[in-house]
């Protein structure tokens, strides 16, 4: 499991690459790492996918 502890360690955003504090769909026990982003695209947010860019 060293590989998923790793992945904790070093999880980043899915959308722009930052360190990401939510996850979605991780299911730990059974190897699922799911999907990872951070407070400004975390995926309960509306999809603003296109707004992201500056
Ligand atoms: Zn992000």
């Amino acid at each position: 499991m060293s590989e998923i502890r790793q992945f904790l360690a070093t999880k980043i955003c899915l959308v722009c690459g930052k360190p990401a504090s939510f996850g979605f769909g991780v299911r730990l026990t059974e190897g699922k790492l799911g999907r990872w982003y951070c407070a400004d695209h975390r995926e309960d947010q509306p999809k603003t996918r296109e707004s992201a860019k500056k």
